[in-house]
């Protein structure tokens, strides 16, 4: 395929071709998992002039500082000027790239992703809807270029795969994704401790942070036509009184989704701009997706978001009304 091409196309070594591979603002498990397991999987054929990086804030969320090809991260600003090939990983639209976008103009552009809502912006676009995760993209790639899958880019993709599956509960988790899981775990990468540091492990200032943020959730039964919505707020003073970074409201969704009365779950979460990005999650009978591209945003079916604007409570409204509109 192209992609292959344009990869097997790279001269290695110091004087060799600039790669520079790029993952959506913000990231998440997926998004650095499948980068970094890329961007490993390339070092190790000899690409040398490689580096990876996400627009804005460069502190890691601290479950992921430690993964390997964290090394080969640099900041935004820090990014190849002109590299003759740059890669996306797990980025839906170029709204999601941020300042990086300008990347865009170099000679091969490769996207790798598995949003349904992909708008297909590089020049070659491996875009796997039905994917679970970017890592499986990125995981075919590897097998078609005959690069080897070992434990450093093994424990990067399965980080990536557990994320984006809820570590395996959720309903994309096909037989291809524990055939995949198994190929990692078989390079000796140790599961239990990738889910403890990954998923298990929080300051105690975040667990008082939740306790707070689901004291205030508020359950509505009857909205959704009935299906019920759960929906609460955390604020950039929260964060401050709990002296945590940003990357823990993002965690806060996990908790609440599973409300029993509630097939929608919404948190409304304040950006250091002082507008709200908001996390909707689905348990089946309504597209959580459709509202949020109604309101700009986007994602799937059963996790989606938005940025908001007013109060909280004017936001709860908004997706409620937004869900009454297009529902099921
Ligand atoms: P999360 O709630 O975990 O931030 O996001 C859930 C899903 O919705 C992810 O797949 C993410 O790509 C998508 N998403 C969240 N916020 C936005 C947004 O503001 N714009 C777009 N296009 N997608 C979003
Ligand atoms: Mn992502
Ligand atoms: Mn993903």
């Amino acid at each position: 395929s192209a992609a292959v091409e344009a990869v097997r196309g790279l001269t290695p070594g110091p004087d060799g071709d600039e790669v520079q591979l790029i993952c959506h603002v913000n990231p998440d498990g997926d998004a650095l998992g499948s980068m970094l397991g890329f961007a490993r999987a390339l070092r190790e054929q000899g690409i040398t002039r490689l580096r990876a990086t996400f627009a804005g804030d460069f502190e890691l969320p601290t479950p992921y500082q430690d993964l390997p090809g964290v090394e080969l991260l640099v900041p935004e600003a820090e990014a190849f000027r002109a590299p003759a090939l740059v890669m996306t990983f797990d980025v839906a639209a170029e709204s999601r790239l941020g300042g990086l976008v300008a990347l865009l103009r170099a000679p091969c552009v490769v996207v790798l992703d598995h949003h349904a809502s992909n708008t297909r912006f590089g020049r070659v676009n491996l875009v796997a809807p039905r994917a679970a995760a970017t890592s499986v993209v990125v995981d075919a790639l590897l097998s078609r270029l005959g690069f080897p899958l070992d434990a450093a880019v093994a424990e990067c993709l399965y980080v990536a795969l557990a994320t984006d599956t809820g570590s395996f509960k959720f309903d994309m988790t096909t037989p291809e994704v524990h055939e995949l899981a198994a190929r990692l775990i078989a390079t000796g990468i140790s599961p239990g401790d990738i889910s403890r540091r990954i998923f298990d492990t929080r300051p105690f200032g975040a667990m008082k942070l939740a306790g707070e943020v689901i004291g205030r959730a508020v359950l509505d039964p009857t909205a959704a036509a009935g299906q019920g919505m759960v929906w609460t707020y955390a604020t950039q003073a929260d964060l401050t009184r709990h002296d945590q970074r940003p990357y823990v409201l993002d965690t806060l969704i996990d908790p609440v989704r599973g409300v029993a009365e509630a097939d929608v779950a919404v948190v409304i979460k304040e950006t250091p701009q002082g507008d709200w990005s908001v996390s909707m999650r689905s348990k089946g009978a309504v597209d959580v997706s459709r509202v949020a591209v109604v309101l700009g945003g986007g994602g799937h079916r059963l996790a989606a978001g938005f940025t908001g604007h007013g109060t909280p409570e004017e936001v709860a409204a908004t997706v409620k009304s937004h869900l009454e509109a297009h529902l099921i």
